[in-house]
């Protein structure tokens, strides 16, 4: 692999970064903690996420790597991969991961000409957001088991069911929902993809879920007798899991995560640089240094299999490229893991501090610690990744 950007790259990056310089002067300071949940927050936070959202559209760096029929420039991922760098660099929200990376590139994969045509435009110009409809109270890992059923009616589709752990379904426009159109057929046999075109319809209730910190990014939803036309079924009927899994690979891939435990861990070093303990600075400590040093190797991996991830795919290498994709997301998921608790350890008590003039690098650590589980088990557990990185990247049996 050549890891050397060519002097167009060069150009590129240099434009990101000058571009994000100037825009996140005016962000809400919740973006410097968490940006992927803090554009949910509050509404301040989401309409700034919304404007960069247009501003990065017309900029053409929201779709570069799409064809330009569905107004992408067909550029290499890998210059999408370096976006997505800087992007995280400067914790910038403005990107729907749901719509832009997930749902997006399946409908390029399995929508008809017609849905192309209506669906993806409104998500290259930046006007639309996307939550995702999979997860249920009995169905989570297992997602095959799911019951949300989809009823056909001549002509439309009409949903009962519940969702749950429905990130964002409280500002999303639009969702995109698997469901069971054939309940005689077994477990992943029956299941259907479904745009819904509309989050405030009828029929739909969303209720929030949470977090221990009591901010609110996640949902149950409830469907009563949703009616959705039988146009907005993506693929054939009860073939619904074939796209799925392509989602679910879209969904793990990405060099988000590693970026930003790589500007933690500057944060991280600077601290201990400037807090003294027991006499010294804390960065001539033996044990703090190794452990520093060795999470700043993780993060070198990490990218380096993220942009691995993205060659293989450039290269439509899609087999390889999912199980890399499962390493990629354990990876970067158990690293966020590990550094969240390295720091709230050595910071001692006050690294248990929220919001106080006391809390060491104003609690983004703690923080960190108490979202971070989470990581782990978002978009499929680490053990789930395991098991398919065994059978499918290893060749190992498969038992369920
Ligand atoms: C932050 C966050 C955001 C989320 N956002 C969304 C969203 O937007 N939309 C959505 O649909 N869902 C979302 N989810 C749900 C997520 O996809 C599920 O939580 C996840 O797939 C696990 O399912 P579960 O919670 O039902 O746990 P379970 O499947 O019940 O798992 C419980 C435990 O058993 C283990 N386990 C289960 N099966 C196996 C097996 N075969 N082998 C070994 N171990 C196993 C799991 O690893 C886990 O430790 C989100 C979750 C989180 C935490």
């Amino acid at each position: 692999m050549d890891f050397k950007l060519t002097e167009e790259q060069e150009a590129l990056k240099k434009e990101y970064i000058e571009f994000f310089e100037v825009e996140m002067k005016d962000a809400p300071p919740e973006f410097r903690i968490n940006p992927s949940e803090a554009l949910y927050s509050s509404d301040e936070c989401w309409e700034f996420h919304r404007s960069m959202q247009k501003k990065l559209a017309a900029k053409g760096w929201l779709t570069m790597a799409w064809p330009e029929e569905y107004g992408g420039r067909g550029a290499p991922l890998i210059d999408q991969l370096l976006f997505s760098e800087v992007h995280a660099t400067y914790r910038a929200p403005g990107i729907d991961g749901f719509g832009i990376k997930m749902f997006a590139p399946t409908l390029m994969q399995f929508a008809n000409e017609e849905q192309k045509k209506r669906i993806l435009p409104p998500i290259a110009r930046g006007e639309v957001s996307y939550c995702q409809g999979w997860s249920e109270p009995d169905a989570g890992s297992d997602l095959a088991a799911l019951k949300t059923r989809a009823e056909y009616r001549g002509g439309h589709y009409v949903v009962n069911g519940q969702k749950i752990w429905t990130t964002g379904a409280h500002r999303a426009d639009h969702m995109f929902l698997l469901a069971r159109t054939d309940p005689d057929q077994k477990r992943s046999g029956g299941l259907s993809v479904f745009n819904i075109e509309n989050m405030k319809a009828p029929g739909i209730e969303v209720r929030p879920i949470k977090y221990m910190n009591g901010s609110h990014f996640y949902n149950e939803v409830y469907f009563t007798d949703l009616i959705v036309p039988e146009e907005d079924r993506i693929g054939e009927e009860n073939a619904g899991w074939k796209s799925t899994r392509a989602t679910m690979n879209f969904e793990r891939s990405g060099i988000g995560g590693f970026i930003s435990v790589r500007e933690r861990l500057k944060e991280l070093i600077e601290y201990t640089r400037t807090t003294k303990r027991d006499g010294g600075f804390l960065i001539e400590n033996p044990l703090i240094r190794q452990k520093l040093a060795k999470l700043h190797i993780d993060v070198e991996l990490g990218r380096a299999l993220a942009y691995k991830v993205a060659w293989e795919q450039e290269k439509g290498n899609l087999a390889v490229s999912a199980t890399l994709a499962s390493q990629s997301k354990v990876f970067g998921s158990e690293l966020t893991q590990r550094m969240a608790n390295f720091s709230t350890e050595f910071m001692g008590l006050h690294g248990q501090l929220e919001a106080s003039p006391w809390a060491p690098l104003n609690g983004i650590m703690i923080d960190a610690y108490q979202r971070c589980m989470g990581g782990n088990i978002a978009a499929g557990t680490s053990e789930i990744q395991r098991n398919i990185i065994a059978w499918a990247g290893l060749g190992l049996p498969r038992f369920n």
